[in-house]
């Protein structure tokens, strides 16, 4: 019960309407606000704000939760 991929692809399609928005970690790849001024993560100060980066990371997030549904439909 632990894993939750519709929401995790929702969360990616909300960052996805509005790259601009967000900005992402230079330690650990994760997506944040842009107001945020740390990584809740990793606790990293340093991000990298360019939008065609954000929307990479956003993909990459919807795809892995795709991939894990696609995953649990074979248990
Ligand atoms: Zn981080």
């Amino acid at each position: 019960m632990g894993t939750n991929p519709p929401e995790r692809a929702s969360a990616a399609a909300k960052i996805l309407a509005k790259p601009a928005d967000y900005k992402v970690c230079e330690g650990c790849g994760s997506i944040v606000l842009k107001k945020a001024l740390l990584c809740p993560n990793c606790h990293a100060y340093r991000f990298d704000e360019s939008t065609p980066l954000v929307i990479r990371q956003a993909e990459l997030l919807g795809s892995r939760a795709a991939a894990s549904v696609t995953k649990e439909d074979y248990h």
